[in-house]
């Protein structure tokens, strides 16, 4: 075989993410291991010899056994290590369980998981060794339903809303909008914190401003942050911290030793912005 034609067989065996027209993230495929279309989307698992076992949703890469750490710690760590009690929390999306096992470490009461999508839970708990513990603490509550209608039928309070949803298309398209934001402030017991990813800072700048537009007028602290998370577009992204009464550098407790990448210099680091996102985003005055 020529080495011409060898590329060309070996690329048939690519996962491949566009980011623009022309340019993206691929995964050579060691395994295909899962491929299936649920009523919400399309869910893949492959393997691959770099970074393990990926999932995707649409095509899109969710997770990696490889790199989850920096998302996950980074999502759930910020308002865990600044909480005065964090007893109850909810955690919308987060299907692969990911940021589940962040949270479960500390002395939490409840955990609420509400996951739009059967199938992803039941296909991540096949591939992610991390996801069954999860389920089986006493203290997770697995519920299947769209975000936005759990928020507006539930009578509890959480000290902490977590919003791991995918990006603002298909099923996630209502988790990114300002009356979803208005509601979750209505489920928050007082001094809570809500955390959601807010997408890629290089990419997709234009819809954190519009997020940071709309979180002002509900939230007395926005205040974003990033993290480098090596799979997802950019191999940067953003998230953002919002309470009425909690600052980000009020830390009340240590982190878990065990963690791969947050500990607190990187979380004081994390809220420090560069120039192109600090311009546009005054909320991040907050913080000074
Ligand atoms: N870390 C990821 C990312 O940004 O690529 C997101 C991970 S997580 C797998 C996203 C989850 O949100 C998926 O399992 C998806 O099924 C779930 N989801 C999407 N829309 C939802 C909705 N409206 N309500 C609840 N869960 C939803």
């Amino acid at each position: 075989m020529t080495d011409d034609n060898k590329n060309k067989e070996e690329a048939s065996y690519e996962i491949r993410e566009y980011h623009t027209r022309s340019s993206g993230i691929f995964l050579k495929v060691k395994n295909f291991l899962h491929k299936s279309k649920s009523q919400y989307q399309e869910i893949e698992v492959i393997e691959n010899e770099y970074f393990g076992k990926a999932l995707l949703l649409d095509g899109l890469i969710q997770t990696t056994e490889k790199d989850e750490y920096f998302y996950h710690e980074m999502l759930a760590h910020p308002a865990l290590i600044t909480h005065p009690f964090p007893q109850n929390i909810l955690v919308i999306g987060g299907g692969d369980g990911g940021l589940l096992k962040e949270v479960l470490p500390y002395s939490i009461k409840y955990a609420c998981l509400v996951e739009i999508d059967r199938e992803v839970i039941e296909v991540s708990q096949k591939y992610f060794p991390w996801l069954k513990p999860c389920l089986r603490d006493q203290r997770t509550e697995l519920i299947f339903s769209d975000g936005r209608e759990f928020i507006e039928k539930t009578t509890k309070k959480f000290d902490i809303v977590f919003i791991d949803s995918s990006d603002p298309v298909g099923p996630s398209a209502n988790l990114h909008e300002s009356d979803f934001y208005e509601k979750i402030k209505k489920c928050l017991s007082p001094g809570g914190i809500v955390v959601a990813q807010v997408g890629s800072p290089f990419y997709k700048a234009e819809s954190i401003y519009e997020k940071n537009d709309f979180l002002m007028k509900l939230f007395k602290m926005v205040c974003f942050y990033v993290s480098p998370v090596p799979t997802y577009p950019g191999g940067y992204w953003c998230f953002v911290f919002l309470s009425d009464e909690i600052k980000p550098f009020d830390i009340k407790r240590n982190p878990p030793k065990e963690l791969k990448y947050f500990n607190l210099h990187i979380h004081r680091a994390a809220f420090s912005l560069p120039n192109f996102l600090r311009d546009k985003l005054e909320s991040q005055d907050l913080l000074d």
